[in-house]
């Protein structure tokens, strides 16, 4: 099997050449120089690359063991944990008053990047960690974040975040958990959870569960909904860990990939529990962690894509089969390299455009995270929370497309374990599936975020195309190649919001018949644009990877970008076609 290779070369150009990150007006982008950017992404490289991807395939194939109670990690996964946490990664970007580093999202993002691409499933146990850290710093009292968050920056305990009942997943108005008061201020919680990631593990000697759940006589739906703060040992005042609380893990999932994390029923049998935030306000309380949650299962949609790609290319490179139809490329070898093949450039080129567009699009993302938690900027956070449902949406949708033309490459060698494309494919697809199902990204991106605030947001995202192209059209080798497409496919997505307020507003199936060709169009837009940056940056410099990267760049816009046609036509279609048949029929 291929070793990972970090993309070091490329995080470098994306993070200075591209979005020239010292420079950006943010609070501590100022102290992201190429040289410090450069030793923090290069550890972290190496980290993926030498302790976390040896044990991919070992976690896929020993899975996690529930014996009496305790859910035993893979071989090795306690010793890359403790690697991981004692290096200080998991608070990379978390608030120093905790133990953090401070550095800003988007650097901390970069190196998920490589930490999901080496090893996804492993690196879920602390990715699931940081989600509850932010719903605990921005929502729990001095005390809670006095309690927990020093542990969890330290990746001492880690967390994990509790919503899905067996009969509710998307729809949680319909959850039944309950939280009885107690005399002491404390609740006693109460109730089957699934499907919890990390849910319990031997990796940390105690964890911390965020619950959502009911106090009785409030109000019905998600409106009566609180969160819970859970641990699985209470804790002493001094810190150390005290009696074991009323949970279990009932059972872990036998699933299709990410075999190396535990995915957990937990039973909540009285189990003590502290009100985070206000009553009833827990679901808004869950989902301020949204943002910065669903970007990161769009990584990881990325990062599949990224560590499949790099076993099919070296793979092309190295299998003999048939001859290049303009004649033999090998002629000393019995046969050429499956590269030379015009179509299975084609499926490489596919994967590297996506992959390169991709990162480009999520460190972009995340610099408006940034300008708004960092900054104060309300406008970047109305783009960010725009923009959200693409990333996770288009990433792990296509990213998951991408893993399976990776796996393709090698033709059968990719279907049996050994070359461990097939694990890609299966890990890649469930982050279409958690944090938020890609049809739910897709109805929350036009339902919700298209006429939030009066369509501020996505009207500030045309125009930040539209002044991208124009101030660079007097660039002759732009025009053609990246500028003209990008115009075509802004057009596409501007037809299609268009459309949406027409005829969304008398026929709301209409609307939501297209969701998923929205979505995938804004992502498509997102990437062209990612590329014409990126195409820009590239002309200043005249070495390979900067020929590599206009090549790459055209091929998306050639063959990638105009998809939007496609999308637009059937947005336009509207819901007639998608409708017309009775529940009966199917
Ligand atoms: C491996 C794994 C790990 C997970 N980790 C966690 C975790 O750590 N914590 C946690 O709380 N949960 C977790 N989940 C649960 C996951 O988030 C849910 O499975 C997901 O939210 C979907 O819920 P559901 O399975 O009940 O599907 P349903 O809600 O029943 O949805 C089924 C399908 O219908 C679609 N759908 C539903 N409603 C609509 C609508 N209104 N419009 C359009 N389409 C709709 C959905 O997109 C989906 O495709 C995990 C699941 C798995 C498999």
């Amino acid at each position: 099997m291929a070793a990972y290779a970090p993309p070091l070369r490329d995080l470098d150009f994306v993070l200075h050449d591209v979005l020239r990150a010292a420079e950006m007006p943010i609070p501590g982008y100022d102290e992201l120089d190429r040289e410090t950017t450069r030793a923090i992404l290069g550890e972290a490289g190496k980290l993926a690359r030498d302790v976390l991807a040896p044990l991919n395939a070992v976690g896929d194939r020993e899975g996690c063991r529930l014996e009496n109670g305790v859910v035993r990690a893979p071989s090795g996964f306690k010793a890359a944990y403790d690697a991981v946490a004692t290096g200080g990664w998991i608070g990379l970007d978390l608030d120093p008053a905790y133990g953090g580093q401070g550095m800003p999202h988007m650097l901390n993002t970069a190196v998920g990047t490589m930490h999901a691409a080496a090893n996804m499933a492993l690196n879920m146990y602390w990715g699931l960690t940081h989600g509850a850290y932010n719903a605990i710093h921005e929502h729990g009292s001095a005390e809670q974040k006095a309690t927990w968050l020093p542990k969890l920056v330290s990746g001492e305990w880690s967390a994990t975040m509790n919503l899905t009942e067996p009969h509710c997943g998307t729809d949680l108005g319909l959850l039944r958990t309950r939280a009885e008061p107690q005399a002491d201020g404390s609740y006693a919680i109460t109730g089957q959870k699934i499907f919890i990631s990390s849910g319990e593990h031997d990796l940390t000697p105690n964890i911390v569960h965020l619950v959502l759940a009911r106090i009785p006589g409030g109000p019905a739906g998600v409106k009566g909904i609180s969160l819970f703060v859970v641990p699985k040992f209470l804790v002493h005042d001094d810190g150390g860990l005290g009696p074991r609380n009323g949970l279990s893990c009932g059972k872990i999932e036998e699933k299709m990939g990410i075999h190396g994390n535990s995915t957990c029923v937990m039973n909540y049998d009285g189990a003590i529990g502290w009100l985070v935030g206000e009553p009833h306000k827990g679901l808004r309380a869950m989902f301020t962690m949204m943002n910065e949650a669903r970007l990161a299962v769009g990584v990881q949609g990325l990062a599949q894509a990224d560590a499949a790609y790099q076993v099919a290319s070296v793979y092309a490179r190295d299998r003999l089969q048939g001859r290049a139809v303009t004649g033999a490329e090998n002629p000393e070898r019995p046969a050429d390299p499956l590269i030379v093949h015009p179509d299975v450039r084609r499926s490489l080129m596919d994967q590297k455009a996506f992959v390169e567009g991709g990162r480009a699009f999520v460190l972009w993302a995340c610099t408006y995270i940034d300008a708004h938690q960092r900054g104060g900027d309300a406008g970047a956070n109305g783009l960010i929370s725009l923009l959200t449902p693409v990333v996770k949406g288009f990433l792990t949708d296509k990213g998951f497309e991408m893993t399976v033309q990776a796996q393709q490459m090698l033709g059968g060698h990719g279907y049996i374990e050994e070359w461990g494309a097939s694990q890609f494919v299966r890990d890649a697809r469930i982050a279409m599936i958690y944090e938020g199902a890609n049809g739910v990204q897709a109805l929350d991106l036009v339902g919700r975020k298209l006429g939030a605030d009066g369509g501020k947001p996505v009207m500030a995202f045309f125009e930040m195309v539209k002044v991208f192209i124009r101030e660079n059209e007097g660039e002759e080798r732009l025009k053609a190649g990246f500028l003209d497409p990008l115009k075509a496919a802004s057009k596409d997505l501007q037809a299609a919001a268009m459309f949406f307020m027409q005829s969304g507003m008398k026929d709301p199936n209409a609307a939501l018949a297209g969701s998923t060709d929205f979505l995938h169009l804004f992502g498509h837009v997102c990437l062209g644009y990612m590329w014409a940056r990126m195409a820009k940056a590239a002309l200043e410099g005249s070495d390979d990877f900067h020929h590599a990267k206009l090549a790459t760049g055209r091929y998306y816009m050639a063959r990638c970008l105009p998809a939007t046609t496609l999308h637009l036509a059937r947005i336009q279609s509207g819901a007639e076609p998608v409708m017309a048949l009775p529940a009966e029929a199917f």
